[in-house]
């Protein structure tokens, strides 16, 4: 294969497109590989969807490579399956609607549980025809209420999703481990620094998840490991519920006079001022309970309101938070809500009000470091007023308890195994367990050795093809533009012929041909009245890991060798460059 500059559809921008805040989305632009379309949904060059390809060819092939079968659903379903999962209501408003001539709602699948779940049943009966995978690789539709850096959250995007059924448990454990190991095959092979974590398994239930998360500075993700092993969404980390507390010495609680302390920070100076402790030493946020109010909008619609009691130190997580209410969404607790419950004295909201059985009827869920026992100083539901000795359990209690508080680096692992330290990463898979979820609702169960009708088990495994374009493009460039491993890259070589000489020329295009023959694939510059500095630029930018220039050395018979990468360059003799070219692609 070879792509001739002088007619290749493709025009490289040397200006980035304003839209663009991430250098994938950036490069992805101005090397011509991508254009917008509209907000998150984008059109796809000749050079990037030579990516795109490959990344899915990477991904059949060890898809292929654990025996799941390649089968391919439209993109555009029938409303009845979402509506018997509940998924119609659900995915709110990140599902595209629309209606067909005769007014039969339909949607744009945001992803395919239900379709594959009901071409099992249709086809299948029997534990025989079991354990079963299956996956396709096709577009997506989610209507993201922030589509963001070019494809990396697109709104059309291509995701590789495959489905497993098996009959039992143990069936389904193995069904997710060669899962496991093909995802581990396909992400080393397209190059990512990454890691697995444990994470949510979000709308769509079920049990083990994990997820394969591309290490990157600009990822939406954020994840905690240990040294000890343990590595987690931060959305999934689990803080365990600190044991209970003596609180036999805990004086009984007491109203203090704190007036202007509607903050923390307020709160902690007029309490070490004007109430000092008896054990020395000083009052900190630590010892507040601070009570944060939200409101939940549930997918009909409806709100609810949600308080939500953490040490005064912590913050509230937005992502840990969303991910426990999902699929409802948090949004603000506004002033006029405020209105609706007289009992709030807002800055002074104390657990006097809060749970459902209390004044307020709100339900009151506690971070889980606030142990039975434990004495607070928090709201006392006056302005103004404060109440210290308020210990959980004795004098106040709460509905239950919420993974929402922040995690902070150094804080203990939940398996103890050290510290954890945080890092920011790009979803790039996930894997998990859906179990009998889908099959419970669709109704799909086969025969079993003894003839017994058993509900199927399910696990949903998805990579994000697209996403894993730009991820690549973030993790590999430069300044002057990308720098694709070998695997992926649109060609092999980028041969750049430069000067006016048509002797230039003649030997670039015939060791174009070679290179052809050899079963290699380039890009062969061959745009004349162009200046060499242009074309120079032009393949940095594109990022093809190998470039040979044909030019000034020819007279000496000798080519250019450039390692996009290193920077290294060597000076190869004519006779041998074929050669000495396919041994560097073929490593
Ligand atoms: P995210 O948390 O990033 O929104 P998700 O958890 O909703 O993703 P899944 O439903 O697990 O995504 O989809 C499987 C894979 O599809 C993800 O791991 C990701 O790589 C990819 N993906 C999901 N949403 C998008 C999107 N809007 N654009 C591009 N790729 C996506
Ligand atoms: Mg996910």
């Amino acid at each position: 294969m070879i792509l001739r500059m002088s007619s290749l559809f493709l025009r490289t921008l040397r200006e980035d497109p304003a839209d663009a805040e991430v250098p994938s989305h950036k490069l992805l632009v101005r090397a011509g590989y991508i254009r917008r379309t509209a907000p998150g949904i984008y059109t796809w060059l000749p050079l990037g969807l030579r990516v795109l390809r490959n990344v899915e060819r990477i991904v059949r092939e060890e898809m292929d490579a654990i025996g799941a079968q390649e089968l391919v659903f439209p993109a555009l379903l029938p409303r009845e399956p979402y509506e018997a999962t509940g998924r119609w209501t659900e995915y709110g408003p990140n599902i595209f609607r629309l209606k067909d001539r005769k007014g039969a709602d339909m949607l744009l699948g945001p992803t395919h549980e239900e379709m594959f779940t009901l071409v099992v049943k249709e086809l299948y009966s029997s534990y025989k025809d079991l354990p079963l995978s299956i996956y396709q690789i096709q577009n997506k539709y989610r209507d993201e209420a922030r589509p963001r850096a070019g494809v990396l959250r697109g709104r059309e995007f291509v995701m590789k999703d495959s489905y497993s059924f098996d009959v039992d448990d143990e069936g389904l454990a193995a069904s997710y481990e060669l899962h496991r190991e093909a995802y581990i095959k396909i992400f080393d092979r397209l190059g990512f620094d990454y890691v697995i974590v444990k994470a949510m398994s979000g709308a769509m239930g079920g049990s083990r998840s994990e997820e394969f998360l591309a290490i990157a500075e600009n990822g939406e993700d954020t994840f905690v490991r240990s040294a000890g092993g343990y590595a987690a969404n931060v959305e999934a980390v689990v803080v365990p519920q600190a044991a209970p507390v003596d609180a036999s010495g805990v004086p009984a609680a007491e109203v203090v006079d704190t007036p202007d302390t509607p903050t923390i920070e307020t709160l902690v100076d007029a309490m070490n001022a004007k109430h000092a402790r008896t054990d020395g030493r000083e009052w900190t946020a630590a010892d507040t309970l601070k009570n944060v109010l939200v409101m939940l909008v549930h997918p009909d619609g409806s709100r609810e309101p949600l308080a939500i009691g953490v040490p005064g130190d912590r913050a509230i997580d937005e992502k840990r938070l969303g991910a426990q209410v999902e699929p409802a969404e948090v949004v603000a607790f506004e002033e006029s809500d405020f209105e609706k419950f007289p009992s709030l004295a807002k800055g002074y909201i104390g657990p006097g009000v809060l749970g459902s059985e209390n004044t307020s009827g709100i339900r009151y869920l506690l971070d889980p470091r606030i142990a039975e026992g434990s004495a607070w100083v928090t709201g006392a539901d006056r302005s103004g007023f404060h109440v210290m000795n308020l210990v959980h359990g004795r004098d106040f209690t709460a509905d239950g308890t919420i993974q929402a508080a922040e995690v902070r680096d150094g804080d203990e692992a939940p398996d103890g195994s050290g510290p954890l330290e945080s890092a920011r990463g790009i979803e790039m898979g996930h894997i998990f367990q859906l179990g009998r979820k889908y099959a419970d609702a669709l109704d799909l169960k086969v025969l079993d050795q003894n003839g017994k009708l058993v509900t199927v088990t399910m696990g949903s495994y998805g990579v994000g093809v697209t996403r894993a374009v730009a991820a690549i493009a973030e993790g590999n460039h430069d300044e002057l533009g990308l720098i694709w491993p070998r695997e992926i890259s649109p060609a092999d070589v980028h041969l750049v012929a430069t000067g006016k000489d048509s002797e230039v020329f003649e030997k670039a295009a015939e060791l174009a041909a070679e290179l052809e023959a050899r079963g290699l694939s380039v890009i062969y510059d061959d745009r004349e009245k162009v200046s060499p500095g242009v074309k120079f630029k032009d393949a940095e930018l594109l990022g093809v890991p190998t470039i040979a220039v044909v030019g000034k050395g020819l007279a000496d018979g000798t080519i250019e060798v450039k390692d996009r990468r290193s920077g290294d360059r060597a000076d190869i003799p004519v006779a041998e460059v074929v050669d000495h070219l396919v041994t560097t692609v073929r490593g």
